[in-house]
């Protein structure tokens, strides 16, 4: 095939990795046609092996290894860069990640002739603060949007945009954008923060002990305005970005483009999984994370007993996350400076879900 552009995703099987990995070989991607390299550290998943991607399997913290496999990838001209480590303390955080983005760069800007445009993917924390300082420092007032001034705690997004910006003037005419969306709706069992898949679990968990569906957030969640990002539109919008010159050397919000509430979409998980609807109530102040600590011997049994794809409890299910998305009030952005530079995507959220969830039963990772 004559290739017009050649990606190389960081963090394939991802959460966004993953839907960029099945829309750019597509015949009628923008920029296409694609040939598409993949970097993750564990072996190419099952579930991914359809795609035509080359997989490289590549630990990117490490510097040497980074060099020896990525520096060969001399006809890259896209960089997707969709990977984060957590190292739970916020310093830390800065550290690492903006050693596993230098690898990278490092590696390919001197060795790929071609290379146009890095997207990097961020998120809204960039306007709200680290995990470790939620409820403890004043976030901006929502709805944000992208020209808000950085705020004065250290934040692993701004240690990977400060590497972004210094690597890139390292070349002539390399392009950049950011991508900062919400919580992500999307597929991957190898996700550190997957909420539809995180959700999935519990209830085919609730299904099996057969117990109600109850909701282990706040009221917050359950009545007020929340939104999400839906990973294909995420990789819609990096592709946009990637080949249209409007969006060039830019930070872009990514979200939905409507809201939801908890509650409404709680109806369709029960529904999905065939499991009573159970309701917001003040007094059970539940959390995912305790509820299922003792439950990895209760996955097993479904997964043999389903003959589901094998995985571990603590893989699939992101419980820690899932209290911080069901139990805080979400801060909504603007997404008015993508529509304003030609990017008029979009999702409905029900919709989003109830599709990430098929997806995941699909591809027998939950019955
Ligand atoms: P995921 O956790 O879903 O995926 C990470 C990917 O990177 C996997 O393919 C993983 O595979 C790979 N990976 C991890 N470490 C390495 C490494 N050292 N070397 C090579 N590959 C590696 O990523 P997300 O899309 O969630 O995260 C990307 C960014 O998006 C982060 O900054 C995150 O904060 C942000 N974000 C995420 C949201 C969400 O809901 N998930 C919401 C908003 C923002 P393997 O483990 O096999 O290496």
């Amino acid at each position: 095939p004559r290739y017009q552009s050649v990606a190389l995703i960081i963090g394939v099987t991802g959460i966004v990795g993953n839907s960029l990995a099945e829309i750019l070989p597509l015949s009628d991607t923008p920029g296409g046609l694609w040939k598409v390299y993949g970097v993750a550290r564990r072996p190419c998943p099952a579930w991914t092996s359809n795609n035509p991607v080359e997989y490289i399997q590549c630990d990117v913290l490490d510097a040497q290894e980074s060099h020896a496999k990525l520096s060969k990838l001399t006809d890259v001209t896209h960089v997707f860069y969709v990977t984060w480590a957590n190292m739970h303390e916020e310093a830390e955080n800065c550290k690492v990640n903006a050693d596993m983005l230098r690898n990278v760069l490092n590696a390919i800007i001197p060795n790929a002739p071609n290379l146009q445009h890095i997207c990097l993917q961020t998120g809204r924390k960039h306007y709200i603060g680290p995990f470790d300082l939620f409820g403890k420092i004043k976030s901006h007032e929502p709805p944000f949007h992208e020209d808000l001034l950085r705020l004065e705690v250290p934040n692993f997004y701004y240690s990977l945009e400060d590497v972004l910006f210094e690597e890139v003037k390292k070349k002539e005419g390399l392009n950049w954008s950011i991508h900062r969306p919400g919580t992500v709706f999307g597929f991957s069992p190898y996700s550190l923060m997957n909420i539809v898949g995180s959700l999935c679990v519990y209830a085919a968990i609730c299904k099996h002990e057969g117990t109600v569906l109850k909701f282990p957030g706040s009221r917050a969640a359950w009545e007020g305005y929340c939104d999400a990002s839906d990973a294909d539109l995420v990789a819609e919008h990096q592709i946009w970005a990637a080949v249209d010159p409007n969006a060039k050397n830019e930070a872009f919000n990514c979200s939905n483009g409507d809201v939801f509430k908890w509650k409404h979409l709680w109806k369709v998980l029960a529904e999905q999984f065939g499991v009573q609807c159970g309701e917001f109530d003040e007094k059970f102040k539940l959390s995912l994370q305790e509820m299922m600590k003792n439950k990895g011997p209760v996955w097993e049994e479904i997964v043999r007993e389903k003959g589901l794809v094998p995985t571990k409890l603590e893989d699939v299910g992101a419980w820690w996350f899932a209290d911080v998305v069901l139990g805080s009030e979400t801060l909504l952005d603007s997404m008015n400076k993508s529509k304003e530079h030609g990017f008029v995507g979009f999702r409905n959220s029900k919709t989003s879900f109830h599709y990430w969830i098929c997806k995941m039963r699909t591809h027998r990772v939950v019955p």
